[in-house]
């Protein structure tokens, strides 16, 4: 489903991806851990083309997102991307912010998506809130409307970019949730994360990287309980 071959990555004189080669397969959830500055919200953006790599490749099934000819409007609308501090439309509600791209972006009739954004609100638990302004509602409920409108358009692939790290402790677990229930659609995700015991339940697999290399890629069983590299097992030495 994903593919990246030999991406680099650089602002000006700074590299911050060096030699990244991955894939993940149709309905694999794969938690990316690593340092602060280590690259791994630069990566999530380069899938979706939100940066474009300085150099190497980056396949959303058949198509490479590098190249000119591939028309990047469409294929990001079948890519989810969370973010950690929500970016919800503060002047629409709740229910606009889910219903508005199906419609303008993607053509999809108003009442299809109304039905389909209540089916996404219940999904989310946040049905009483429709018609609420994104300011009402507590962070936890900002994520989890942000990741319904995510789903609105029914993408193949979900980005999770630190989804839980501006929320308050209490609110982790209801957004955490989430996303385990749609680890277990066939969804493709990957997830930036810090939550150390959520990425070993939920993961197929851990990436982690440091310093713009993936150092290690492993089960997270493997991953938590025996790291091959050196430096895994120091970053987790000092997260666990
Ligand atoms: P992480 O998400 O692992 O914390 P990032 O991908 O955000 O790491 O950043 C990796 C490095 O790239 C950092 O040194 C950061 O300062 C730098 N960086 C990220 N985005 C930009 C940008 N738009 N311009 C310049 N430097 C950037
Ligand atoms: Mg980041």
């Amino acid at each position: 489903m994903i593919r990246i071959e030999n991406v680099h990555k650089s602002f000006g004189k700074l590299e911050v991806l060096k030699d990244i080669s991955m894939e993940v397969q149709q309905g694999e959830v794969v938690a990316l851990i690593g340092p602060s500055g280590s690259g791994k919200s630069t990566l999530l953006r380069c899938i979706n083309c939100l940066e474009m790599p300085t150099d190497g490749r980056i396949y959303i099934g058949s198509q490479d997102m590098t190249s000119p000819r591939t028309d990047i409007m469409k294929m990001r609308q079948n890519i989810g991307m969370v973010f950690q501090h929500f970016h919800l439309f503060p002047n629409k509600t709740v229910f606009e912010n889910i219903t508005y791209a199906p419609i303008t972006v993607k053509g999809i009739p108003t009442a299809e998506a109304a039905r389909k954004a209540m089916e996404l609100l219940e999904r989310v638990g946040l049905t009483d809130k429709k018609d609420i302004y994104p300011s009402k509602l507590s962070g936890g409920q900002k994520q989890r409307v942000a990741i319904a409108r995510s789903l609105a358009m029914e993408p193949d692939i979900m980005l999770f970019d630190e989804p839980t790290s501006a929320l308050d402790p209490e609110m982790v677990k209801e957004v955490l949730e989430v996303i385990k229930s749609l680890a277990q659609t066939k969804i493709t995700m990957m997830i930036v994360t810090h939550e150390m015991g959520f990425a070993r339940e939920v993961a197929d697999r851990i990436c982690f990287l440091e310093d713009g290399r993936l150092i290690e890629e492993a089960s997270p069983q493997q991953f938590f309980s025996n790291p091959k590299s050196e430096r895994a097992r120091s970053f987790l030495e000092k997260v666990l």
